[in-house]
């Protein structure tokens, strides 16, 4: 009797392929939306060491696997070392990290300063800790960006992190002011930059989850919830729940600014302006209403941006 014929494994289920092509598929927006804004900013360069700030949050652990992705890609040489800093808060998981990071074969620090008692002692009981928290570790994180040589410093900042400082910074602080993709550092001797600028915090939460990273619970401090950024994080998903594009053109338009159609004189010389005497086709049409077509998109070559950062 001949032996029976190997059965084929049996086709994966529908739903098991469905998940596995949304999950390529964020992978893929994911590693475009980063290196468009590392190329748009300029932010990675040849020879650069990039620190990367790891907190173990969802956000900062898809900067580090997105950057390493890239890395293997990008038409520059650039180095990546990981810091996390431990601020000895009750029940921080301190192996949970190195652990991680030993597993992936990434060069890492950590950086062991006990900020919480700092802040808990200075700060009278029931105030919010966080300002002189973050303080204190943007110190640490500057020195530790020295001693290591780094050129760069990488947070995991997106894109809703950016529109949420922009609308706090609209309704609270009277400022046309968002958290920009690449800056100098208040001291002055670091370059800061957010990768993750224009992904959207939904695909970051979703990635964490695909890729099963250990997060660490951010609520270790105590600290309550910044309240106002509770609200305006609750408008923005209302905004994209009940007016879908609002969102995406409120922060397009960051990049699309128009002083000469702003208040601010220190941008615009309003003082100084005289008529041309020269007809401009593009030019302001004074007393009609303002036309208010949506802008072209920018566009997005897939994948492209991932080999062309310097573009
Ligand atoms: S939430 Fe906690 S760890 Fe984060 S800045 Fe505030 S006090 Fe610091």
């Amino acid at each position: 009797m001949n032996a029976p014929a190997e059965l084929p494994p049996p086709a994966p289920h529908k739903a098991q392929q469905k998940e596995r092509h949304e999950a390529n598929k964020l992978d893929k927006r994911l590693l475009r939306l980063a290196g468009q804004a590392i190329g748009d900013f300029n932010m990675i360069e040849d020879g650069d060491k990039v620190m990367v700030c790891l907190s173990g949050g969802k956000d900062s652990y898809g900067l580090l696997d997105v950057l390493l992705k890239l890395r293997e890609r990008a038409p520059i040489r650039f180095d990546l070392v990981a810091v996390n800093l431990d601020q000895k808060q009750p029940g921080f998981p301190a192996h949970v990290l190195p652990d991680y990071l030993t597993r992936l074969g990434v060069p890492f620090h950590i950086e062991t300063q006990d900020t919480y008692s700092i802040v808990t002692r200075v700060i009278p009981a029931g105030k919010t800790l966080c300002s002189l928290c973050s303080r204190l570790r943007r110190g640490i994180l500057y020195r530790v960006a020295s001693e290591l040589g780094a050129t760069k410093i990488a947070l995991g900042h997106h894109r809703d992190d950016i529109l949420g400082t922009f609308f706090l910074n609209l309704f609270y602080g009277g400022r046309l002011k968002g958290m920009p993709p690449k800056l100098v550092s208040d001291d002055g001797r670091h370059v800061v930059i957010r990768p993750l600028a224009y992904v959207r915090e939904a695909d970051l939460a979703r990635y964490a989850q695909v890729k099963g990273f250990p997060i660490i619970p951010c609520n270790l401090c105590g600290s309550q919830d910044n309240l106002k950024r509770k609200e305006v994080k609750r408008m923005l998903l209302e905004w994209e729940r009940r007016h879908p594009g609002r969102v995406e053109n409120t922060f397009n338009a960051l990049a699309r600014v128009v002083p000469s159609h702003l208040m601010d004189a220190g941008l615009f010389d309003f003082r100084g302006l005289k008529a041309t005497g020269v007809a401009d086709a593009e030019g302001d049409i004074a007393f009609d209403e303002e036309p208010c077509a949506t802008p072209e998109a920018r566009p997005r070559d897939d994948g492209l941006a991932l080999v062309r950062f310097g573009d």
